[in-house]
Formats: C-alpha cells, structure tokens, sequence
C-alpha cells in the first residue's frame, strides 16, 4: 500500500486505541439507559459520572457544571442561542470575532435573522483580538461575548482571559470556542473568567459526536432540545455513554500528555517551518509569528502564484494529507473568510494550506514532506502563468 502521512490533524485525530479499549465495554455489556432507575442504568450511570469528574478537573470546573452534547458545533450553537433567547428581554447584542469556526459564525448569522445585532471585531495580520477592542465594542445591550481560545485554520490563540475579565468587570456573559484548544493549551474557567466554553473529544484523541457545553453554574441559557429531562433538564436525549467514557479517558490523557505532546508536535512544526521558509520562494506564513501564541500542532502557509486546491490534490497523490482553506468550506471554491480577515490579498489566500501536526507524526515524515511539497511547488509554479512573469527572477525551488 502507498504510504500515507496524516497533517490534518486540526480536522480530526483518530482516537488513541486506550481511550477506544475503555469504551468497548459500554457498546455491550455496559449498555443500560444511564437515565433508567434499575441495576443497569445506575452501572451506566457510574461511568458517566466519572467521566463527567474528569472532564471537570481537566478545566477546573465542578461536576454539575458540565453538560454531554453531540460535538463542538451543538455547544456552540447551545451557548449562543440558548444565551440569547434566555436575556433577549436584558438586551440583543453580541460580541464575536470576524475568524469564529462556522459553527459560531452562523449560529450568530442565524441569530441576526431572529433581530440580534452581532459585531464581528476584526483581527490583527496575526489572527488577533485584543480585550480592549471586546471592551470598545460593549453597549448596554451586549448580553454576550463568545471569543474563541484558538483558531482552527491559523492557530492563534486568544487573550482569553483578559477577554474573559472584561466581561466580567461588565457583568456580561463569556463564552469561548475552546474545541482547538482543550487538551494543548491549558484552561482554568476561574481564572480564565469564562461562563461557558465548548469542546469536542474528535479534536483530541477522543471520538467522534461527543462534546461538552460546561456552563458556570447560576449561568440561565435555555435548553436547546425539547424532550427527556437528561442532564439536570436542559440537555434532552439518551446519554451516548461510550462516547461519553471515550470522552472522559480522551481528556484525562491529553492534559496529562499536554507538556509532553506539545514539546514533540512543536519540534515537528518548527522543523517544517523552517524548511519551507528557507527552500520555497514567495510564501507567506499565516498566523501567530510568535510561536507561543499559536498552537504547537498549527502551521499555515499561502503559496503564491499556485492553487491550494492543487497542492493539496498533488500532495493527496503523494499520500500526504492536509487542508486547504477549512475543512468545513473545502468543496467550495471560496477562499478562507479567516485568511482575508488577516488582511491576506485574495489571490494569495486562494493558494493556502494548512499543515497540522498531531502526537504521532514523526521527524521521518516532516521531511519526506517538505522534500514532495518542494517537488510540487515548483511543478505548479513552472504550469502557472501567473509564475512565469516572475521566472527572470529564478527564485523558485
Ligand atoms: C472542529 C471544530 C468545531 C466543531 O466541532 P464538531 O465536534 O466537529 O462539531 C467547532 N469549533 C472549532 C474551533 C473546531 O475546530
């Protein structure tokens, strides 16, 4: 079989085979309705509970305060709609960032149909908000702030908790889209100030279609699904216990991991960024200049002259995969929202990928990597009649 490298790791891992192996037994012989009242829901139950105390201690949460949802997207729609329609009487205006995963961008758009307004503070070059910019933006109607910790397409991590203590000082709502950064950069909602925050296990070793809304206990927001009275009556639906064991273990292991993971995954990034600066012409790396505000798995570089659609087909023929764009808007031909609010011209954004590195790649890989990418760059640039006008120049691979 070809051999097949995996740098998509901000789409998705695969879930560790440990994390897998706890949850096994929860498909089978622990199959009972944790909500039904005999021997074998209370057996589902216990599992659940612990589960849910892991998920706590790993962002310094209470037990009580933490909810089972299907993944990143339904948090976030849960914490913004249910935020809104619970204070619409207290006010309709939310803060958000123009860069949010599509998951918080068009819960807000949808909102805006309903009659919220919702600014989208732009982002410095650098992927960027400031507190200051999220403190200028408050009115008396503001009833949210939803920022998130780290971006999915360029990595950069947010001021979370200066954002998080503006909020505070205003007495407004604070939730974060933390799905890229719950497991590589560490959360404490206390002194993070945050009221409500969104993950998903998929992200982070874990399985799929689990994720988790922890919301502050005293936070009102109104139940998103209407029917049993799961999760303390706000989260209808039979508790998918597998995913919720997987998701328990998959966190546990991640921060215990994190110091250790990121070391590796950084080592692998830094060595690929530096090998693409060095050996491609007219590239342009996207995101946080300053390592430690970005994410250790993230780089993100525009191409110029070439498409991203290509290199990621030509890379995909080499058995190497990545992204271009986000993986939620791949198939369209649209250029990344992300990149063009970082100020990167049009055409440039529409020669984009994103390499992101996860726990198991190795240092074999990065350079068998950068030696395909150099092979493709330079294939597409020579057919590009964009490139020829710059051949005088030979400083391509
Ligand atoms: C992946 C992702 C989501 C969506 O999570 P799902 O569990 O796939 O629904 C939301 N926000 C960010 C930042 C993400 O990276």
């Amino acid at each position: 079989m070809q051999r097949r490298i995996y740098l998509d790791n901000s789409a998705t891992t695969y879930t560790d085979k440990d994390v897998l192996e706890k949850m096994l037994p929860y498909f089978t012989e622990v199959f009972g309705n944790g909500s039904s009242q005999h021997f074998f829901g209370r057996e589902a139950l216990v599992a659940i509970d612990e589960a849910r105390e892991k998920v706590a201690k790993a962002i310094g949460a209470k037990p009580t305060e933490i909810y089972f949802t299907s993944g990143g997207t339904e948090s976030d729609n849960w914490a913004i709609k249910g935020t809104a329609h619970a204070l619409k009487e207290k006010g309709n205006h939310i803060i958000t960032t123009a860069i949010e995963h599509p998951a918080v961008i068009k819960t807000c758009q949808a909102l805006e149909k309903e009659g919220f307004e919702v600014t989208y503070l732009p982002v410095t070059e650098e992927g960027f908000v400031t507190a200051k910019q999220v403190e200028d933006a408050i009115t008396d109607k503001t009833i949210l702030i939803s920022v998130m910790s780290a971006n999915n397409e360029v990595g950069t991590i947010e001021p979370i908790r200066e954002i998080g203590a503006v909020a505070k000082a205003h007495k407004i709502l604070f939730h974060t889209d933390a799905v890229q950064a719950v497991g590589n950069v560490p959360i404490d909602v206390v002194k993070d100030n945050i009221d409500m925050l969104s993950m998903s296990a998929h992200k982070f070793y874990g399985p799929k279609g689990i994720g988790v809304l922890y919301k502050r206990n005293g936070v009102r927001i109104e139940r998103f699904m209407d029917g049993g009275e799961q999760e303390r009556n706000m989260r209808a639906s039979t508790l998918n216990t597998p995913g919720i064991v997987g998701m328990g273990a998959a966190i546990e292991k991640a921060v215990a991991d994190m110091d250790k993971n990121n070391a590796h995954v950084s080592a692998l990034r830094d060595r690929f960024v530096e090998g693409v600066l060095a050996n491609i012409s007219d590239v342009r790396f996207n995101g946080s200049k300053d390592m430690k505000r970005r994410l250790a798995s993230n780089a993100n570089f525009s191409f110029e002259y070439i498409e991203g659609e290509s290199i990621l087909m030509s890379l995909d023929l080499a058995g190497i995969a990545v992204s271009s764009g986000s993986a939620c808007s791949s198939g369209s031909l649209e250029p990344s929202y992300v990149l063009l609010s970082l100020g990167v011209p049009i055409e440039l954004a529409h020669g984009s990928i994103r390499f992101s590195f996860g726990k198991n790649n190795t240092q074999e890989e990065v350079d068998y990597t950068l030696q395909k990418l150099y092979e493709v760059v330079a294939r597409l640039r020579e057919m590009s009649p964009l490139f020829k006008k710059f051949e005088g120049e030979e400083k391509y691979v």
